[in-house]
């Protein structure tokens, strides 16, 4: 795939500009990993308001873990979390993963998040139901690991700034955000405890106060930071250019599309 970019360094701009703009972001809303998995599950393919009401729905009947996703009957799996939409093929797979941590590491997180990186990263893209997306979320934001997340929105933005296109490989993607992201993480400084600004996508949960090494830091704002810029500026429709945080980063060619849209 053809790399319409050469300025090679500007995503670490694009992380300093949103950072300086709103702060920590405070992702991922969950209070244990595993919710933090079961979310991942939950959210392919669906709103987060959606997502949010099933795991209530999972929380209340005190199924919210390994062992009541285990023991559950997956009729009863699939009418919790019907609100998430695919109910029947997201219980199907949240069953499949718990049986691979059983079958793979005797029930234990903590055993599956102590593999090295790649490793964890190839056995999960070969369980039912996990692309990359799905792996690096559980991979960064359960686990831990350094690992890029690339999502639809990271996509849009880097296709209309004519870094890649929209349609470049994930792999291509998410190596060019983590190298880019090099000289964030190799700085000190990272301010993790930041006070929270109205574009804040979450207040501050248990795990998103989880101690990390510095990239995995980085990648986890800057994911959380494009979120936002896709949910409040790079709308698909008529993106709010003007108001946006990267609007300087904005290739002119991109600009004159722009506004023609709107006239
Ligand atoms: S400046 Fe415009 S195109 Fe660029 S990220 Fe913001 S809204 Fe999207």
């Amino acid at each position: 795939v053809k790399t319409i970019s050469q300025d090679r360094g500007v995503l670490h701009r694009y992380y300093q500009e949103l950072y300086r703009a709103w702060g920590a972001q405070h992702w991922w809303p969950a209070n244990s990993r595993f919710e933090v998995i079961v979310g991942a599950y939950l959210t392919q393919n669906t709103a987060w308001t959606n997502v949010e009401l099933a795991l209530k729905r999972l929380r209340s009947a005190q199924l919210l873990s390994m062992t009541g996703i285990r023991r559950v009957a997956p009729a009863r799996l699939e009418a919790l979390i019907r609100p998430a939409g695919y109910f029947r093929q997201k219980a199907r797979r949240l069953k499949t993963f718990v049986a691979f941590v059983d079958e793979m590491y005797r029930g234990s997180l903590q055993r599956m998040f102590a593999q090295p990186t790649s490793e964890l990263r190839r056995q999960l893209l070969e369980l039912n139901g996990v692309g990359p997306e799905t792996a690096d979320s559980i991979l960064l934001y359960a686990g831990n690991h350094p690992v890029f997340v690339v999502d639809a929105y990271t996509r849009r933005i880097l296709g209309r700034h004519a870094i890649l296109p929209e349609n470049a490989p994930y792999e291509e993607i998410r190596a060019r955000f983590e190298s880019e992201l090099a000289p964030v993480c190799q700085r000190s400084g990272i301010h993790i405890e930041s006070t929270p600004t109205q574009r804040s996508a979450h207040s501050p949960s248990r795990m998103s106060r989880a101690k990390r090494s510095t990239a995995a830091q980085v990648y986890n704002e800057m994911h959380g930071l494009i979120v936002n810029v896709g949910k409040y500026y790079c709308r698909s429709q008529e993106p709010r250019c003007e108001q946006c945080p990267l609007q300087r980063f904005l290739p002119q060619a991109s600009r004159i599309q722009a506004d023609s849209r709107h006239l």
